[in-house]
């Protein structure tokens, strides 16, 4: 059976060449595997915290319950609505302060994504503007809302993400060798596969052409640039890349 870095693999070999196809290895197709690294969000102290109010605070609202159905009236029968009420705040509090867990971050070909409600919100590196970093985080630009890698909970991620766009979009880095330097090596994160997204409302970035069907879309396979197969420059719009002879 073909492992998937083998279909990849094969997948390059026999791609078309020409007009219908991939004209150098810098073009990709969209039906292609992706690699990419997986970052799970490291633990913090609130998120112990949380996990406290939420044991505590269903405790009391069990110990609540269980006894106002056992004691009907006297000083217990006030405990216990005490407790519940109790119980009830300490619930709220959870929702309030811990209940929303951080996303994982995936780092690749594809650029750079966040995991919400089991589906990935893709940033590709062409559409991120400018990468800098602030107080709590590497921040990426975009022409809509800018993303946040946060230092509290993705410092790898961070690291990582800041030495691919480095090496894919330098122009678009707005931080020194020390900076970069200061924020670790690219370590860590599980090596996943991906598969691109759907071209959607997609425009080719050269001509304006609407990209319609994926087996006419062409990629930069540095920044993830999409073209039409008919309107593929010579060099990436987006990052300079080479992507066919002269
Ligand atoms: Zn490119």
């Amino acid at each position: 059976m073909q492992t998937k870095k083998e279909k990849s693999a094969a997948t390059e070999r026999t791609a078309p060449t020409g007009s219908d196809g991939p004209t150098s290895k810098a073009l990709r197709l969209l039906d292609e595997t992706f690699e990419e690294w997986r970052y799970e969000p490291s633990a913090r102290p609130s998120a112990y915290f949380g996990a406290l109010l939420l044991s505590f605070g269903g405790l009391l609202l069990g110990g609540g319950t269980f006894a106002l159905s056992r004691i009907s009236e006297g000083a217990w029968h006030e405990n216990a609505w005490l407790m519940l009420t109790a119980g009830l705040v300490l619930e709220v509090a959870f929702l309030i302060l811990g209940g929303k867990p951080e996303a994982a971050v995936h780092v690749g070909q594809l650029g750079v994504a966040h995991e919400a409600d089991g589906k990935l919100e893709r940033l590709a590196w062409c559409d991120i503007t400018r990468v800098s970093i602030v107080a709590d985080g590497l921040k990426l630009e975009t022409d809509g809302k800018p993303v946040l890698i946060g230092f509290e909970h993705h410092t790898q991620a961070a690291a990582r993400v800041a030495a691919e766009a480095k090496k894919r979009i330098p122009k678009r880095v707005m931080c020194d060798e020390d900076e970069l330097a200061g924020l670790g090596e690219s370590r860590g994160g599980e090596k996943v596969t991906a598969e691109a997204a759907q071209v959607g409302k997609s425009l080719c970035r050269a001509t304006g052409e609407a990209l319609t069907f994926e087996k006419d879309v062409r990629m930069c396979g540095n920044c993830g640039a999409l073209y039409h197969r008919n309107g593929v420059p010579r060099r990436c719009t987006e990052c300079s890349r080479k992507l066919k002879a002269a």
